[in-house]
């Protein structure tokens, strides 16, 4: 099977370029974090290195070297927040795995002991909630 090209104006592209809003996590000259606008649990969130690539079948190594810490960062800023018994940390490769939007991303999800996930893109989150979980997830960073 041939694997599309990386397409530049993605939404995730444009929200590193700031054309579209997103509740920011962390910045660095080679990372983003935000939140998920559809989370399946509370403090679901996205680490994203700045590099485009479709995800991670064509990544460069590079930069998954700086992109890896980072998820451990938030990984564990999201554990602490949420009080959580564990962590989810998933990504997927092509509509066969269940991507949805096509530049790299780790999704990051607090877990709960007896607590299922929401349906994977489901309901949009209210915003205030979304601000309300990042706060917490800042103050743990
Ligand atoms: P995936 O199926 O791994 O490609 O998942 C894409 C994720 O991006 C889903 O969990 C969506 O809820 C999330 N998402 C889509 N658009 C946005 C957006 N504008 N801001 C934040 N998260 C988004």
């Amino acid at each position: 099977m041939s694997i599309s090209a990386y397409d530049p104006d993605n939404i995730f592209a444009k929200i590193i370029k700031g054309e579209i809003p997103s509740v920011k996590l962390y910045e660095d000259d080679d990372t983003l974090a935000f939140m998920d606008v559809m989370p399946q649990a509370p403090g679901h969130l996205l680490v994203i290195p700045k590099q485009g690539s479709r995800n991670l079948l064509d990544a460069d190594p590079a930069v998954l070297a700086k992109l890896i810490p980072v998820v451990q960062k938030l990984a564990v800023a999201a554990q602490e927040a949420f009080d959580a018994d564990g962590v989810y940390v998933a990504q997927f490769n092509e509509p066969a795995a269940g991507q949805t939007v096509f530049h790299l991303h780790f999704h990051v999800i607090p877990r709960h002991d007896g607590l299922p996930l929401k349906p994977h893109v489901g309901g949009m989150e209210n915003i205030d909630v979304l601000k309300a979980n990042a706060a917490k997830i800042i103050a743990a960073l």
